[in-house]
Formats: structure tokens, sequence, C-alpha cells
């Protein structure tokens, strides 16, 4: 079975949430819809105070290079453009609508036909892509029109779809094969056209073996698409790691995916793809899995950007001794300082830590035992990266390899001492991050 040879670890995968239909989540009385929910500039809010809204009408610009458009998900009045905290209690500039109905925009095709032949070219696929401010929702949420924009020179060999799923808890990539994976094959042939490539290699861990099997049998008379099963190990599906696996590729250090003829997106980001390209829908709801050992009912719901994390609370409960709620899944997921937020594009799991597990242990010293070493898939030194960090080192950190770190919390797992690593590893990719973007200039 292909893996990645270096590093990773194997937490308990704790799918508490696998058998568990989309349902779909109410709507609001007032949503907030942040400008920035992908890597780059935030957008440009497109409407003031007291303008009428449809669902799927732009109410953000992307003005910027590196940005994505965002859409109302619902339709109404908007009560104000304002600043307002995200999970991380920053604010952040946020259209808030009062929300009146669910009347779409002209155009959108919201039925639940299934359309199969894709009649947009191959640019016209990029530029609907763009349109309708789809980015990765595998958790970077990089825009995902950018990865198409290739130079003359560069060639796509392997297009990689990702639903590996390998953090734990989170299911919805799952309930996405189970339920719709016709929708997301078609969204990947959309994306096969858009990049030209030669192979496209679905990456499913082994322990989705129901998952693996539908898959080849609905690709199997579609030429050029292999479903590859995978080794269940932790990290999986990111990319360097998912390109090794199936590939045996190495990305250059400091480079991208396509430096080794690669592109790699999220099955989830496939689906989206899918509604885009073939019924013209922008990017306004997602899927998230809502979970924890202690809740008395996990759901996976198909929700609006801009939906109230209250209202998700109020529905689920939340479980009596949670420690934690964190957004994303427990190893590179973040906990939430405002928990009081919004829905937004990558928030692809809420999920209830109970104490003793989002409790570690005091931190200890670090006792040189060198399994955070063996742990990282990156071959990085996690033990010396965060003394740099804590002292400031920002040359050293840049020198040991820090931004190659995937911030997949590996080492940290491991560590018998209970060091923060993670955290201190992301401030030093931060910090260093800014300091050669700063020496390029
Ligand atoms: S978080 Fe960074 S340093 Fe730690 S194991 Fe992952 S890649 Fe290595
Ligand atoms: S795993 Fe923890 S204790 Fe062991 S070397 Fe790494 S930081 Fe130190």
């Amino acid at each position: 079975m292909k893996t990645f040879p270096m590093g990773g670890v194997h937490p308990n995968d704790n799918k508490l949430a696998k058998n568990e239909a989309f349902e779909v989540f109410p709507l609001p009385k007032q949503a907030t819809i942040f400008m920035g929910q992908h890597l780059g500039a935030p957008a440009t809010p497109a409407v003031q105070k007291g303008d009428k809204v449809k669902v799927g009408q732009l109410i953000g610009k992307a003005e910027a290079f590196m940005c994505a458009n965002i859409h109302s998900p619902f339709s109404g009045t908007v009560n104000k453009v304002d600043m307002v905290a995200d999970i991380t209690g920053y604010k952040k500039t946020a259209v808030v609508i009062d929300v009146e109905g669910d009347e779409w925009m002209e155009g959108i095709d919201t039925s639940s036909e299934l359309k199969t032949e894709i009649t947009l070219s191959k640019q016209e696929i990029i530029n609907r892509m763009k349109e309708c401010g789809i980015v990765g929702l595998g958790g970077a949420c990089f825009p995902t029109h950018i990865k198409y924009m290739l130079k003359p020179e560069q060639k796509v060999d392997y297009l990689l779809i990702n639903a590996a799923e390998c953090e734990p808890y989170i299911t919805t990539d799952y309930r996405l094969l189970m339920e719709k994976a016709d929708e997301c094959i078609i969204g990947i042939q959309a994306l096969q056209k858009a990049s030209d490539a030669a192979h496209v290699c679905i990456g499913i861990e082994s322990n989705k073996p129901d998952a693996v099997a539908l898959l080849k049998e609905k690709t199997k008379n579609i030429p050029g698409i292999e479903v590859y099963m995978l080794k269940t190990k932790y990290p999986q599906g990111a990319e360097k790691q998912l390109i090794k696996s199936i590939t045996g590729r190495e990305v250059p250090s400091g480079k991208l995916p396509i430096d080794a003829g690669c592109i790699v997106n999220n099955l989830t980001t496939a689906h989206a793809v899918y509604e885009a390209v073939q019924k013209n829908k922008p990017l306004v709801e997602i899927y998230t899995t809502v979970s924890g050992k202690n809740l008395e009912h996990r759901h996976n719901f198909q929700i609006r950007i801009g939906t109230p994390l209250q209202d998700i609370y109020e529905t689920v409960g939340i479980p009596e001794n949670t420690g934690k709620i964190i957004s994303g899944g427990p190893m590179m997921g973040k906990a939430m300082t405002n928990p009081n937020a919004f829905i937004v594009k990558g928030m692809s799991s809420i999920l209830f830590m109970d104490e003793s597990e989002s409790k570690r242990g005091k931190a200890l010293n670090c006792i040189r035992c060198g399994k955070c070493v063996q742990a990282c898939p990156m071959g990085l030194e996690p033990y010396k990266l965060q003394a740099f960090s804590e002292a400031a080192r920002y040359d050293d950190c840049e020198k040991y390899g820090i931004m190659n770190c995937l911030e997949c919390g590996c080492c940290q797992f491991t560590c018998p001492a209970y060091r923060p690593l993670l955290d201190w590893l992301r401030i030093a990719k931060t910090k260093t991050g800014a300091i050669i973007r700063a020496r390029k200039k």
C-alpha cells in the first residue's frame, strides 16, 4: 500500500460521525460574512448598509491577485459593513446580513439534476472557478483558479485529488464520496480539463475501504483516472506527502507542487468546482463535521457560510466538560479563542474536545529523546526549531528549514514532555516568512 517514507504518526482516527448523512442546517436570522476567508488579501466589500441582496450575489470583490470573490449565502438586507471578531478574536471586515429568505440570483442552477457533460472550455473553467470564489477546502483556502494559471513552460503530469482525510474526527470527504460521488467525479473531470493533466490520481486512506471500492467502481470506465488506497498514516493528505506517496516525486524545498509537475486539490474542492462549473453556483455553503467524544449526536452539516456558530451550539448542545472548541481537526486545527464567530469557507470541522483531551499535561524540559525528529515528515528537528523560536533566533529558524514545516503537529503529538512545539513553530514560520518577504522587496 502506498505511503510516504519519512515520519508520520498514527493517532486514533475517531471518525465518530462517519455514518451520519449530511443534514441541511437551517438558515439563521442574521449572518456575518468575512471578506477575508482565504489565503491572500481580503476582498473589497461590494455592498453597503441597506442594500438588498440575493443568494449568490457578489458582496466582496477580489481586487488583488491572491484573493477570492465572496458571495452572499442568503437573500435579505445588508445590516452593516463592519469590523467583526473571527474565531481568533481579531476583528476583520465583514458584511452583516439580515436574512429574509432564500432567493437565488438568476442563472444559478439550484436543482439536484446531475449535469454530466462539461461544455465549458479549459479557460472558461478557470474563469468560472475565479468568479465563483472557489478556494481549497482542505484547510488552506488557497484560491483554486491560481493553481491553474500556468506559465507556458509549466506542464501538469499529475492531478492529485486528496480524499485521504487523514485528520481525526473529520468525515466530510467520506460523506461526499458516499452521497455525491458522481458530482465529485464530474468536478474532478473539470479540473482535469482545466489542467490538461495526463494522469488523475485520487488518494484515499485504507480506513475507508467502502469509499475506495465505490470510487473504483464508478471510475473504472473513465480513462486517465486511477484510485489509490493509501496507508492510514497522518499526515497522508499533506500535499508533499501525497505527491511522494502516489507519484514518488519530491517537491523541492521552497517550491510548489507544479515544480514537480503536479497539482493537488482536495475532494471537497472538486465538489465545489462541479457546482461552479456545471451549475454556476458560487461557494456559499460548505460541508462541516460537528463532533466530539462527549457530544450526544454527531453531525455532518451542509451549512451556509456566515451562519453564527452559536446556532450550531444551540442545535447540538455543548457537552458539559468541553475544554476547547476547535475549528478543524485535533492535529492541525485551531482552538477558538472566540467561539462566538461565524462559519467560513475553510471550516471543515467543529470539534468539542473534553478536558482530558485538551489538557496535555504540564510542559516539561526537553529530554532530547528525538521522538519529534523521528515523527517529522519533513525531516526537520522540531526541538531545535522550538528553542530558536522561543529565543527569537529567526535566522537560525530559516537555516534549519522552518519554512518547510507543514504545521502538521506530528512532533507535538509524539513529545513525551508535552512541549508546545506547534505553537512556537507557527510563530517562527510567520516571523521568518515576514523577514524573507521583506528581504526580497
Ligand atoms: S509541525 Fe513541522 S516540525 Fe513538527 S512534525 Fe510537522 S512538519 Fe515537522
Ligand atoms: S520529543 Fe519532546 S522531549 Fe523529545 S526531543 Fe522532541 S521536544 Fe524534546
